[in-house]
């Protein structure tokens, strides 16, 4: 494929969990690939290991200026922009009763508002490129489940999906799609700081028995991004293993009984 043809995804949170995963599929699909973080170097190690062309810059998106900066190292390198993987995001714990307006303020900011500052950084190239994509990385958690010490993070990921529906209306005349991926557990750096303990009893509660790989969702987010996906916006697509479908963990216990 010619260097012009080749698509060009910017993946946010590319340096770890489901952003790294992310950005090796879409590298292995042939687009050249803007990893970000906020780490440089780590962003840079991603970008050499997944290859085709990519490359990482540092930005912290939950601010505008990262976020310009972002945009303006994709058009400088590759001179375009066609998908926007809006995943970067954090989930500590902090239960209602102490939870800080610190606390709630860093996960609105690094999930909910980074998404808003990372669509709109990348606006005028997504219009550009005549097929757009925009995927967002939400979960399960606040759109559909609930988890003690996260209230915080679930407004952001359902406020995620809230963004996302009327974003979809307004950039559905230039072709720009705007879509989600719902994943359950997936085993990633982040997800690792919760302890074995959480990793095992989550595993038992999953239907599949494990919990996701960052390959999972990068299937999920590759067809949103893809020519077959031209007419899908605004949609939601869950990536978890059965998680949600149990009515009670009786439905689990019936299973093996
Ligand atoms: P992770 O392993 O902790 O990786 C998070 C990534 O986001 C890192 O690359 C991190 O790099 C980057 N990041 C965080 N804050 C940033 C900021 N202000 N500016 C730029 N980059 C920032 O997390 P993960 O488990 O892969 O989760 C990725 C996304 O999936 C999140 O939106 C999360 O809510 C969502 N999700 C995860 C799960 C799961 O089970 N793992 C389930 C549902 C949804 P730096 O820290 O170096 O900046």
């Amino acid at each position: 494929m010619a260097l012009e043809e080749q698509r060009v995804a910017i993946v946010t949170g590319g340096s770890k969990g489901i952003g790294k995963g992310i950005a090796r599929g879409f590298a292995k699909a042939g687009y050249r690939v803007l990893v970000v973080s906020r780490n440089l170097a780590e962003a840079e190690a991603v970008a050499a290991e997944i290859g085709g062309g990519a490359s990482g810059v540092a930005a912290d998106l939950t601010t505008g200026e990262g976020n310009r900066a972002m945009a303006a190292a994709a058009l400088d390198r590759y001179g375009a922009i066609d998908a926007l993987c809006a995943n970067a995001g954090a989930f500590p714990a902090a239960k209602l009763a102490d939870m800080t307006e610190a606390d709630f303020d860093f996960v609105i900011n690094t999930n909910l508002k980074s998404t808003f500052l990372s669509v709109q950084a990348c606006l005028p190239a997504l219009k550009a490129s005549g097929r757009g994509r925009v995927v967002l990385t939400s979960s399960i958690t606040g759109p559909i489940t609930g988890y003690p010490g996260w209230s915080h993070y679930g407004a952001s990921k359902a406020g995620q999906l809230g963004f996302m529906r009327t974003a979809a209306i307004e950039l559905a005349p230039f072709g720009v799609t705007v879509n989600a991926v719902m994943p359950g557990n997936i085993l990633t750096e982040g997800l690792e700081g919760m302890g074995q303990d959480y990793l095992n009893k989550m595993a038992d509660s999953i239907p599949m028995k494990r919990l996701g790989s960052v390959d999972d969702i990068a299937g999920a987010a590759l067809y949103f991004a893809s020519d077959a996906a031209a007419y899908v916006t605004g949609q939601t697509i869950v990536v978890d293993g059965g998680q949600v479908l149990p009515e009670s963990l009786g439905a689990l216990e019936a299973m093996e009984g």
